[in-house]
């Protein structure tokens, strides 16, 4: 047996499915996962010794490829210091001011511990401040795996079919309204129904979380026009896309001020890291400066906020986010030939390091498309790519990710294992 049976054997007596998080345990494109011993720049590394192109990126952070000198130099010389002091430290204070800076709509930011706990937190903000319960969220977005959240959330939820979760209180679901995204009119009915109630409407500005969809144009500007109408408050959910698709997010991007946004994955460079946060005027009802409470034992831990320090600064060498862009377009460009070549239907979305790959004949713009891709074609498409060493992420439902490692020579290689795949599956 090898040293990967092996350890998933032991690892399914003891933990739920044999792994911490569900989309790690290949439930949906079949087969078992491999356990990673080691990463360096745009490969992991399995305990049996294979290595693999990553373009899973620990679901988002690695954007400067794994194991990044500045990064983890930074961790080191941190942690010699002493890991958490349950005080205030010094590096928080340098990560909000830095975060502040680079984000004009970010007046003051909380730093907290993963991106499930910055968007439960800012939804409670937006309760908090606006007196009202009900929040908005969109069909196939995922904000963490907070009670209010999972209704017909995308990532694993979706992956697995689990559009409503048990253990969630129809109370509590019940005060979740959902929207397809890419629909202005639809928002507007629900706003005309629900408006004088809803809280917020969060949502991914970019949905990474079913695949990758990106808003068609003037959408994300009609959906703060009408919460700035309604007085509802408008929540960016950027834990993947933050530092990931622009230097300031997608709101950069598109030119959209949230009132509020959440933050993860990259502000932490691979450590535990999340943070929400938006107008001063919201942001000083959290304790103590204010009524509504969130708290956290190692928010702001040292060692993290080293980490995502190192990780935000190195992104911002000239020309940084440019060059993402051109290796991911190589990459969407060349998968698309190699697919059309076997004769497959074949689609890509884009944007800076983040790519979607769908079997499908049209452009796909909406949750119902990307839904429609045909996904077993895609699971078989991973397992051969798998076996030629290139990693994708292990659902046709989640983002794939391209870091600064990887570079024309991994790209390449990448486009014949593609190659050689879709002459496999076709
Ligand atoms: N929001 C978005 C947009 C995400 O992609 C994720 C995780 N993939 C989360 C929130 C939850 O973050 P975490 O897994 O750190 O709790």
């Amino acid at each position: 047996m090898s040293s990967n049976q092996n350890l998933f054997e032991r690892a399914q007596q003891c933990m739920p499915g044999g792994v911490n998080s569900p989309v790690r345990a290949f439930k949906s494109v079949g087969g078992s996962p491999f356990f990673v011993s080691r990463a360096e720049g745009p490969y992991l590394f399995d305990v049996d010794g294979n290595r693999y192109i990553d373009y899973v990126g620990s679901w988002g952070p690695m954007i400067l490829g794994h194991n990044h000198p500045d990064v983890l130099d930074a961790v080191i010389a941190t942690a010699r210091q002493g890991l958490s002091f349950g005080t205030p430290n010094p590096l928080e204070v340098e990560m909000a001011e830095f975060l502040t800076q680079l984000v004009p709509s970010l007046e003051m930011v909380r730093m907290v511990n993963s991106g499930t706990e910055a968007t439960m937190a800012a939804i409670r903000l937006a309760r908090g401040f606006t007196g009202r319960n009900k929040i908005v969220k969109f069909e196939g977005c995922y904000h963490g795996h907070a009670d209010s959240f999972l209704v017909k959330a995308g990532s694993g939820v979706l992956t697995l079919g689990l559009p409503n979760s048990p253990g969630v209180p129809a109370a509590v679901a019940d005060l979740t309204l959902t929207l397809p995204f890419n629909d202005l009119e639809a928002a507007k009915a629900l706003f005309a129904a629900h408006g004088p109630d809803i809280a917020g409407l969060i949502l991914e500005p970019i949905i990474g979380n079913a695949n990758l969809i990106l808003p068609r144009a003037g959408y994300l500007q009609g959906l703060r026009e009408l919460c700035s109408e309604h007085g509802a408050l408008l929540i960016f959910d950027e834990v993947m896309t933050g530092f990931r698709v622009a230097p300031a997010g997608a709101q950069s991007l598109f030119g959209i001020r949230p009132d509020l946004s959440t933050f993860g994955k990259i502000i932490g460079g691979g450590m535990p890291v999340g943070a929400y946060g938006g107008r001063a005027d919201i942001m000083r009802q959290i304790a103590p400066s204010g009524p509504v409470y969130q708290a956290g034992t190692l928010s702001g831990n040292p060692v993290a906020m080293a980490a995502g320090l190192a990780m935000l600064k190195a992104l911002q060498a000239p020309e940084f986010y440019g060059r993402l862009t051109e290796a991911t377009n190589k990459l969407c460009q060349g998968l698309t030939r190699a697919a059309h070549e076997s004769g497959l239907p074949f689609t890509t979305n884009q944007v800076c390091g983040m790519f979607g790959l769908f079997f499908a004949n049209e452009p796909v713009e909406t949750y119902e498309q990307a839904k429609a891709a045909d996904t077993a074609r895609f699971n078989r498409f991973f397992h051969a790519m798998l076996k030629r060493g290139v990693y994708l992420a292990p659902s046709a439902f989640e983002a794939g990710f391209v870091s600064i490692a990887h570079d024309q020579a991994v790209i390449d290689q990448t486009i014949a294992a593609a190659r050689a795949s879709f002459a496999e599956i076709a």
